[in-house]
């Protein structure tokens, strides 16, 4: 059943509730405003952070004085076809130990412009597509989709150095402007970005090879390449 609000305050606040949900926006942050041009055919996602919060230095996590707010903007789902930003006034702490430091927030990672949702979906079409055509299609620069990448690939690490894959995807991807091939090697399973080269399949994935434990290259049952 398609829910209903006689009360337009209600109804906006439910909205603002629905969409802070979905961006796993949680308190003390909350959604203060959603804002829309027609004409440009953009939204805007404000997020505010509750005051009198003591926040946590992002480095060691020690609750720290707030030292200022910048403003911030990442690049997220497109809502119904409009360019969707959420856009905040990020505050930064002033740590005993680290210094000044912005805070971490839950919907994206530190340095990206954009959302950690954004990032998924461009990382799944890089499996299905060659990153001029992501780039073409997100409306986002290459050096944005390679940012995006890079970021996959330090995740991919990270989970490596947890669990062991074994089965290995490795594609190629060029890039025109950049007059060279991208060669992607990727968990099959998982579908995670673990590396990425500026060459040839081979030299990138003997690349990569270098980087793992005798263990990790013994976990290895499938590699798989389009050529
Ligand atoms: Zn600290």
């Amino acid at each position: 059943m398609v829910p209903m609000y006689s009360n337009p305050i209600n109804a906006i606040s439910q909205l603002k509730n629905n969409i802070a949900y979905l961006l796993g926006i949680r308190a003390p942050w909350e959604v203060s405003d959603v804002t829309i041009a027609h004409e440009e055919r953009e939204a805007w996602i404000h997020v505010s952070y509750e005051d009198g919060h003591q926040l946590p230095c992002p480095e060691c996590g020690s609750p720290s004085p707030g030292y200022d707010r910048r403003p911030r903007q990442w690049r997220h789902l497109d809502l119904c076809g409009y360019r969707t930003m959420v856009v905040a006034l990020l505050p930064r702490v002033a740590c005993s130990e680290h210094g000044v430091r912005t805070v971490s927030v839950p919907w994206a990672e530190p340095m990206s412009r954009f959302t950690a949702e954004f990032e998924a979906l461009v990382i799944d079409w890089l499996q299905e597509a060659s990153i001029s055509a992501v780039s073409r299609l997100m409306k986002v620069s290459w050096n944005a989709i390679d940012g995006i990448m890079q970021r996959a690939v330090q995740r991919g690490l990270t989970r490596r150095e947890e669990s062991d894959v074994a089965h290995i995807g490795v594609d190629e991807t060029s890039f025109r402007k950049r007059h060279t091939n991208v060669t992607i090697v990727s968990d099959a399973k998982a579908g995670t970005v673990l590396h990425v080269g500026e060459d040839r399949k081979k030299e990138t994935l003997s690349q990569w090879y270098a980087g793992l434990t005798l263990e990790q290259l013994e976990g290895i049952e499938s590699v798989s390449m389009d050529m």
